[in-house]
Order: C-alpha cells, then sequence, then structure tokens
C-alpha cells in the first residue's frame, strides 16, 4: 500500500513533500531522480496518492474513495506515460497524452497528475513540446518527471522543476529492512546491505538472484591474481574485466570493499567491521601477502575509477592502467 509512511528511508525528501503539502506549496513540476527504480516509484505513488486524497492531510488516508481508485490504479485524475518501446518518449505521445489532455480538467479531484515515466528518454522535440506546459502551467496540473539521468534534461526543463535527486539509503536503514521482510532467510545481512550501496532495487537484485553471490565469489577468486602482477596475470584479469564489462561497476564495489576488508585484517581492528565475514580464511591470507603500500594504492586507484566511471572513461584502458598503478 503507498503511502509517506511506508517508504523505506529517504525522510528528507519525504518531509519536504509533506511540508510542501501542508503549506499549499505545490510545484507544478517536479523531476524525482534515482536509478533505484523500487524507490522511485514509493515515493512518486506516495506524493501523487497524498495529493489526490479528500482528506487534504500530509499523507494519504487509505479510506476515502480517491484513496481506494488510486491503489488500483483506477484514478482518472492521475494519468502514466512512459516509453511504450522502452527506447524513447517522442513528441507524438507527449502531445497526444499530456500537451491536448491537459486542458481537460480534472474529473473529481483537486489535481490532475502526469507520471512520466523514463522521463530523461523524451526526445528533445518531446521536451520542447512539454516546457510549453510548464512554463504556463493550468492550476490543476501536476507534471511528476522520472529519471535515472537528470543531466538528459534540457537546461530549459531543469530551471524550471523542482529536482529531487535521492541519496542513497542510510545503511541501518537498509539492515533493518532487510531484518523485517527476509527474516532470518539471510545471515550475513552486511553483504547484501553493503553491496547495494544504499539502492533499495538492487538490493532486491541481489537478495532474489543467485547470480550475484556467484559472481561475486568469482571476483575474489580472480583477486589472487593481484598477489602476482605479472604479465600472465594482468592479461587474465583484463579479460574477466573486459568479459564483464556490464557489470563494471558491481566488480569496482566488490574489490574495493574486499581490499578495504583486507586493511581492516592487516591493521587488526577486529573483524567485526569486515564486510566479507564469510571469507575470513582468503581475507587472512591475502592480508600476509600484501603490502600497505599496495593496499593503498589499489584503493586509491579503484576509487577513482568509481568516481569517474560515469564520465565515458575507455574502461579498457583505465582498467590497465589501474593495473600498472598498483603493480609494486
Ligand atoms: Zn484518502
Amino acid at each position: 500500500m503507498y503511502s509517506f509512511q511506508n517508504v523505506i528511508g529517504h525522510n528528507r525528501v519525504i518531509k519536504n513533500l509533506q511540508n510542501s503539502i501542508a503549506t499549499n506549496k505545490i510545484s507544478h513540476a517536479y523531476i524525482i531522480n534515482s536509478d533505484d527504480l523500487i524507490s522511485i516509484e514509493n515515493i512518486t505513488q506516495s506524493f501523487a496518492k497524498a495529493l489526490m486524497c479528500e482528506k487534504r492531510a500530509i499523507d494519504s488516508c487509505e479510506n476515502c474513495v480517491s484513496c481506494k481508485s488510486f491503489e488500483h490504479k483506477n484514478n482518472p485524475d492521475v494519468i502514466y506515460i512512459d516509453s511504450e518501446d522502452k527506447k524513447s518518449i517522442g513528441i507524438d505521445q507527449i502531445r497526444e497524452k499530456l500537451v491536448y489532455d491537459i486542458n481537460i480538467k480534472p474529473y473529481k479531484n483537486k489535481y490532475k497528475i502526469y507520471i512520466i515515466k523514463d522521463a530523461d528518454t523524451m526526445t528533445e522535440a518531446g521536451q520542447n513540446a512539454i516546457l510549453k506546459t510548464i512554463e504556463e502551467p493550468h492550476d490543476y496540473a501536476i507534471l511528476i518527471l522520472l529519471s535515472t539521468d537528470y543531466k538528459k534534461f534540457l537546461p530549459t526543463i531543469l530551471s524550471r522543476c523542482i529536482l529531487i535527486d535521492l541519496k542513497p539509503i542510510d545503511i541501518n536503514i537498509m539492515n533493518k529492512y532487510i531484518e523485517d521482510n527476509y527474516n532470518k532467510k539471510i545471515e550475513n545481512v552486511d553483504i547484501y546491505s553493503t553491496y547495494s550501496e544504499g539502492n533499495l532495487s538492487k538490493l532486491e537484485e541481489i537478495i532474489n538472484s543467485k547470480e550475484f553471490i556467484e559472481f561475486r565469489n568469482e571476483l575474489i577468486e580472480v583477486t589472487r591474481m593481484f598477489l602476482t602482477l605479472d604479465i600472465d596475470n594482468i592479461i587474465k584479469i583484463r579479460k574477466f574485466f573486459e568479459e564483464n564489462e556490464k557489470k563494471y561497476k558491481d566488480i569496482l564495489n566488490i574489490i574495493y570493499i574486499w581490499y578495504r576488508d583486507i586493511t581492516i585484517i592487516k591493521s587488526e581492528r577486529g573483524t567485526q567491521y569486515l564486510i566479507n565475514k564469510d571469507k575470513i580464511g582468503e581475507l587472512n591470507y591475502q592480508s600476509t601477502e600484501l603490502s600497505y603500500k599496495f593496499l593503498n594504492r589499489i584503493i586509491d586507484n579503484i576509487q577513482f575509477l568509481r568516481e569517474n566511471i560515469n564520465r565515458n572513461i575507455n574502461l579498457r584502458l583505465a582498467t590497465h592502467a589501474m593495473l600498472l598503478n598498483v603493480r609494486e
């Protein structure tokens, strides 16, 4: 059931949205941005539902006609637009479903809400078509644009929308979520909450498929080759990275946490701080083989790649450079 109180994390965002409802300062256009699609969905639906609720409070009531119809996606004043072909939203779709439709007043609600999924796939013509409705808004119309990469919007769109760029969910909230929802089925909660990096969608994906954990185990075997970085091993590591280029983010994340764990063992800070608790034998072994110098270098290099991965860097060259940089 959608409601602000059921959203996991994102307390500040929720508070701001509730404030805007309480003070009646609703904007006519929002962008909600994140690659955590579950969180986007939870927040958007809760916000729209609260706006539509007949009780006019800062959260939905669940009892009124509007709340009930909303839950079944039957509210005629909430219009969903998405990229039907999963590639882009073109101008024809925007015209038909939004530009013309927006002139028709709401059927029975105070607002008419347009939720545009994959809004960052809108063509430039599509975005320009939307711009006019944002510049000269109807009192009752609210646009909520959902995106994973808000930088794809035209500057003119960005400057006229309230941008809500979701931050990662706090790790303690993630831990509690796992305990509440996967009660006892999960032994090492830390592994899942850490690898998901505050992203609820990622967490569900990792927990519900064996693939991620299998990939992690495979990658941890690859780290053995980092102990002897000769040409042979460099070629093998590069090959592994290239074959799994689509999972490059995961690779960096797993390796980063791996060497962070080794540093903890080496500095004898106590095993309770480890994430990869199930691999303690291997961690111990590698920690005796690796120097602090190497560990610092690899952590710095991985961190650099993590920060730059979204900047269109050439991953193959970057991997090679990283391997040469960390070699002793
Ligand atoms: Zn209600």
